[in-house]
C-alpha cells in the first residue's frame, strides 16, 4: 500500500472505504500502513500493547475484519489457521519459512507458469499465487 502515506492519507483511505475513521481505528491503521509488511492478529495485538495504546483484542479483530471486507488488506491463509494480513494487495508469491513463521513476498517475475489445467469455459482465471513452504534445516 506505498500509495498512502501515514496519518492524514489513512483517514482519507478509510473515508474512501467509507469506514467510519474513529480514533482507534486509525491508530490500528497506523500500525498497518506505515509499511508494506505481513503479519497476524496476534502480532497486531502485541504491537498495540507494546505502544500501550487502549485497544482491546476484540477492536482489533473486528478493525481487521472490517479493512479485509473492504479490501484494504489481502489475507493469506495457512495451516493451523494461522492467517496472515498483507498490505501488498498487488497480486504476488509468498515464501513461507514454517519453522520462523515467516512469510516473505516474492514478486511475480520470479516464478513461471510452464503448464495449467484447464479452465471451464464459463469461467476466467482471476489470479494465480504460488505459496513456497520452507523449514529450517
Ligand atoms: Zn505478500
Amino acid at each position: 500500500m506505498r500509495l498512502y502515506n501515514i496519518s492524514m492519507n489513512i483517514k482519507h483511505l478509510l473515508k474512501d472505504k467509507s469506514i467510519n475513521p474513529t480514533k482507534q481505528r486509525l491508530e490500528i491503521a497506523e500500525l498497518i500502513f506505515v509499511k508494506d509488511q505481513h503479519f497476524t492478529a496476534a502480532q497486531l495485538i502485541e504491537q498495540v500493547r507494546d505502544k500501550k495504546l487502549p485497544i482491546s483484542q476484540a477492536t482489533v479483530y473486528n478493525t481487521l475484519c472490517l479493512f479485509e471486507s473492504t479490501g484494504l488488506l489481502k489475507t493469506i491463509d495457512l495451516e493451523n489457521d494461522c492467517k496472515f494480513y498483507d498490505t501488498n494487495l498487488y497480486s504476488h508469491h509468498h515464501i513461507y519459512n514454517t519453522s520462523t513463521n515467516v512469510l516473505t513476498d516474492i514478486s511475480t517475475d520470479k516464478i513461471e507458469f510452464s503448464k495449467m489445467p484447464d479452465i471451464p469455459a464459463h469461467l476466467e482465471l482471476e489470479q494465480t499465487e504460488v505459496l513456497i513452504k520452507v523449514k529450517n534445516k
